[in-house]
């Protein structure tokens, strides 16, 4: 068996004014937020399925559905840190991540660094080893009218 394996993560969700934005695990200043179960980060969801789906395990909905109350407004970098902890359960750890956010609005970039630095946190990676972009859909479909913020994801694990 080959001691490494990659995963592909993909999350979505819709703008909804009201709700505080979290992606990447960093509050940002904004008018909307994103509408779901947990906090939303779309961005933190997608690095755990990448995560889950490298290790060959069911999705991020699987582990914390949106009918269970436990997880109502859950931060997700606990979600990351759980996903983190089923993976070296099997023998798992990861080697790094890297993801893509895809958002209209607000500006990424300025927090890219403190973003990076929650995720390094919650997988136990150091920071070079997660990779994160962001870039708008150029004003085309939901997310470029700002009514969706979508995330890809990889994730690199190998058996320790
Ligand atoms: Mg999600």
């Amino acid at each position: 068996m080959s001691p490494i394996r990659i995963g592909h993560g993909y999350d979505i969700h819709r703008t909804i004014a009201g709700r505080p934005l979290v992606l990447g695990g960093v509050k940002f200043d904004s008018p909307f937020g994103l509408d779901g179960h947990s906090d939303a980060d779309a961005l933190t969801h997608a690095i755990c399925d990448a995560l889950l789906g490298a290790a060959g395990l069911p999705d991020i909905g699987h582990f914390f559905p949106n009918t269970d109350a436990t997880w109502k407004n859950a931060d997700s970098q606990l979600l990351l840190q759980k996903v983190i902890a089923a993976l070296r359960e099997r023998g798992w750890s990861p080697v790094n991540v890297d993801a893509t956010l895809v958002a209209e609005q607000p500006k990424i970039s300025p927090r890219l660094a403190e973003m990076k630095s929650a995720l390094a946190r919650s997988t136990g990676l150091p920071v070079d080893a997660i990779g994160l972009k962001a870039t708008t859909n150029e004003g085309s479909d939901d997310i470029g009218r700002g009514l969706a913020i979508a995330a890809h994801a990889v994730a690199l694990i190998q058996k320790l």
